[in-house]
């Protein structure tokens, strides 16, 4: 089946569907963008996803391309017509098309671009009965990672070098040594005493959709949870570790740089909050 991506108006089929190059996406990373669940072909956490997608807009002084009614038919659309069950949509939006010139060009209309695909489930599955190994690297993205923008150059580099040392995921350390989140995913441990870590909402992590339902189940499973940051030290001897992201929900960490956490087994908290999660999300 050909795969089907919805481009400013139009449902293509992707070899067709195109923007321009002169879009400032393409030119400057002048866009934003989220990526959704999609779970039994429904959307989780769309409501939660559409407001953090308005708020990078705002952040960015960018105009929205449809109302968010339209933008959840269009995502409905894409995802029925890739006849996607489980797995993600993208909607990415730019500043639209204009002659390369770096401030806001006049009278651009926001480009829109949404496409959507099936997940590997069966890999995910496995991984997380298994784990997977994080690496750490300096974090060097720019001071507004809050606002979910294209501009992902540092996390590409990051995930690169994950790759290139055999995990999945590489975990950012500010200059201060300490663990702001995942190139793509948020991060936390279970320190040895049973509480849940994760570094603090501000402008040096992006706000995650998961991590915020993890709270949720967190608080309703009645554990200790505190948002501050940890060291990659803490990290090295913490009880469990385990990432959080939309297309991953929840995946425990059993190695950092190579070093085994606990006992180098998937943790029994992390996987109670990857059992539990849809429980809290939102299924719309
Ligand atoms: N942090 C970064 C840098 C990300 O790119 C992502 C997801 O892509 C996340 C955290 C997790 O966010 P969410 O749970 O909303 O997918």
């Amino acid at each position: 089946m050909s795969r089907i991506a919805y481009v400013n108006g139009r449902y293509l089929p992707r070899a067709l569907a195109a923007v321009s190059v002169e879009d400032r996406g393409f030119q400057f990373a002048d866009g934003v963008y989220e990526v959704c669940e999609v779970k039994d072909g429904r959307l989780v956490d769309e409501r939660r996803h559409m407001a953090r997608l308005d708020r990078s807009l705002k952040e960015l002084r960018m105009a929205r391309p449809m109302a968010e009614a339209a933008l959840s038919i269009v995502l409905r659309e894409t995802v029925h017509r890739n006849r996607v069950r489980d797995g993600i949509v993208y909607v990415q939006i730019t500043r639209g098309a204009a002659r390369r010139d770096f401030p806001f060009p006049a009278g651009a209309k926001p480009t829109l671009v949404v496409t959507a695909r099936n997940s590997d489930t069966s890999q995910l599955e496995r991984l997380a009965a298994e784990g997977v190994g994080v690496v750490t690297v300096p974090d060097i993205r720019w001071g507004r990672v809050d606002i979910k923008s294209v501009a992902l150059l540092p996390n590409v580099l990051a995930k690169q070098s994950a790759r290139d040392r055999g995990a999945r995921e590489a975990w950012l350390v500010d200059e201060a040594g300490l663990i702001t989140e995942g190139a793509s995913s948020n991060a936390w441990i279970v320190t040895r005493e049973g509480t849940l870590v994760t570094h603090p909402l501000g402008e040096d992590i992006l706000p995650g959709i998961t991590r915020s339902v993890v709270i949720d189940v967190i608080k309703a499973q009645g554990l200790a949870f505190e948002e501050r940051a940890f060291s990659v030290e803490e990290a090295y001897g913490a009880r469990e570790a385990f990432i959080t992201s939309a297309s991953q929900i929840v995946l425990p960490v059993v190695a950092i740089d190579g070093r085994p956490v606990g006992n180098g087994a998937p943790g029994l908290i992390a996987t109670g909050l990857r059992r539990d999660y849809h429980r809290h999300a939102e299924v719309s």
